[in-house]
């Protein structure tokens, strides 16, 4: 059976200890390979490769280090086939949303850092008048860690680690052992691009094993975690003691606001997707959709009419919108929360019923799910359940549905439809997120701060965000004689 080995020190290498996990194709339900369960020796080895290769590299001229991020972009584009059909066949999400968002994605991370780091700069504060003046040093931080979730396997791991290594730093990083197979496949391509030995080491692994390794390793000297708020807590806590800087994008339970006065059918259209793209299974989902009483009813009618053509299917067959959940053990949580939705009163309009694909039986496939509900506090409403379920309300006001939006531990995106400027001015302005898309989603300009407030998160990533989390500041103050 294939085996999901580390990259560390430029070279694939199995975990010294010997043990393996098993690796899940959630279309199926089969174990299809299996995947490095490695611990602390292996981190300790990755770091070790990473402390060697840092002096060099953190040296190593703009130039050159964005050279090599730009043959790295070009080489995961002409690998695109390939590693769409693994991200595709690790997480269960349509071959062709792999193919046409995730894998291009991955290569635009390497590519914008890439040419990023030629345009980042830093300040320079002449005290006028006291013969003195400052210049900002951004300097690499050594070895990090950068530790990345399931739903977006390369995308998010390139979003981490291309900032880290573009800004001089040495990287130990993780993938969720969920799906580990594409940030596999990237060694291959990054011995090819010519990256030297031990600048991005990476480690397979359970998260509190291998995942806590990095996290509590002395002299990984920050963080950059995607994951779950829970996680982020835990590692918080691990990190703190240490002053480890911290760059934390936890979870979401993002409202869409839609407004009367908006244009109905790109609203209709787009909503579908910001609903369910990806089985639900993305942050930024809007999963509370709070509609303007006034087009309520015509809403839920259209809303549930479009779910409905939405094909749950083979992820690789090109017709299918939905594909399979990432794990059992997701899907039955998801489904869990549609239980709790019932007991609590709220109506399902369509879905909730796990799907039986004809030759793939025994994969993880649950219909796109409509709840209707009357109370922004119930649980389904409150908690994150990331997958293919939305709750619909209705409101009367704008000063209302802000309340309600904000009303939630989570505070990463929001998206408002709406043809009037001025509320979208104000409704942008209160809203209590780190994102706010108005007449849009999941539009992305990688130079924008990204990233939550409230309990979805610290920090932010994105741009010149990413590659000052990633240095060091320091302030050189030079006294001169102003006389000879
Ligand atoms: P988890 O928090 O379970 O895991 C995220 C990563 O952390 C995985 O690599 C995991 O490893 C690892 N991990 C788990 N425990 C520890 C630990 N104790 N120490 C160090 N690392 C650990 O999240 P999921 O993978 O389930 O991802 C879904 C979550 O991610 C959702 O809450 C979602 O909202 C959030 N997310 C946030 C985004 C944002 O930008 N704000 C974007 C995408 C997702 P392993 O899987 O191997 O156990």
């Amino acid at each position: 059976m294939e085996k999901i080995l580390n990259y560390i020190n430029g070279s694939y290498c199995a975990p010294l200890c010997g043990e393996w996990l098993d690796n899940y194709n959630p279309s199926t339900g089969k174990v299809y390979a299996k995947i490095a369960a490695s611990n602390s020796e292996d981190i300790e080895a990755a770091y070790q490769a990473a402390a060697n290769a840092f002096p060099a590299w953190s040296n190593t001229t703009i130039d050159e280090r964005s050279r090599i991020m730009l043959k790295v972009a070009s080489l995961i584009e002409k690998n695109l086939d390939k590693l769409a059909e693994a991200e595709s066949e690790d997480n269960g999400k349509p071959l062709s949303l792999a193919k046409s968002v995730d894998i291009p994605r991955a290569s635009a991370n390497f590519r914008f850092f890439g040419n990023a780091i030629t345009q980042f700069a830093s300040e320079a504060h002449e005290s006028v008048g006291l013969d003195t003046m400052n210049f900002t040093l951004r300097q690499p931080l050594g070895v990090v860690g950068c530790i990345s979730p399931w739903n977006l396997p390369l995308y998010l791991f390139t979003w981490k680690v291309a900032p880290a290594i573009a800004a001089g730093n040495t990287v130990v990083a993780k993938p969720s052992e969920v799906t580990p197979k594409t940030a596999y496949l990237l060694g291959e391509i990054l011995t090819e691009a010519g990256l030297p030995k031990g600048v991005l080491n990476i480690v397979h692994g359970l998260g509190p094993e291998a995942g806590q390794a990095i996290v509590g390793h002395p002299k990984i000297k920050a963080i950059s975690f995607t994951g779950g708020t829970k996680t982020g807590e835990h590692i918080a806590r691990t990190a703190a003691p240490m002053f480890k800087k911290l760059s934390l994008e936890l979870g979401g339970k993002n409202p869409n606001i839609i407004f009367a006065d908006c244009d109905y059918d790109k609203m209709l259209a787009v909503t579908v997707r910001s609903s369910f793209a990806n089985q639900g299974q993305i942050c930024l989902c809007g999963s509370r959709i709070f509609v303007e009483a006034g087009i309520y009813e015509k809403f839920k009618t259209d809303f549930v009419e479009r779910v409905k053509k939405l094909k749950v299917g083979y992820p690789g067959d090109e017709t299918t919108s939905i594909g399979a959940l990432v794990s059992k053990p997701h899907m039955e949580k998801v489904r869990s929360y549609i239980d709790l939705a019932r007991q609590d009163g709220g109506t399902v309009l369509y879905g909730g019923e796990t799907v039986k694909v004809t030759g793939y039986e025994d994969g993880y496939y649950l219909q796109p799910t409509i709840i209707e509900i009357s109370d922004n506090s119930c649980r389904v409403n409150q908690e994150e359940i990331f997958g293919p379920v939305v709750s619909i309300m209705s409101f009367k006001s704008e000063s209302e549905v802000i309340t309600m939006a904000n009303d939630v531990k989570y505070g990463l995106s929001a998206t408002v439809w709406t043809g009037n400027i001025d509320r979208t001015m104000r409704v942008s302005k209160q809203l209590e997120s780190g994102i706010v898309w108005v007449n849009t989603w999941l539009n992305r300009d990688l130079r924008t701060p990204f990233g939550g407030m409230k309990d979805s998160g610290v920090g932010r990533e994105g741009g010149f965000e990413a590659l000052k989390f990633f240095t060091e500041t320091k302030n050189v103050c030079i006294k001169y004689a102003s006389e000879e």
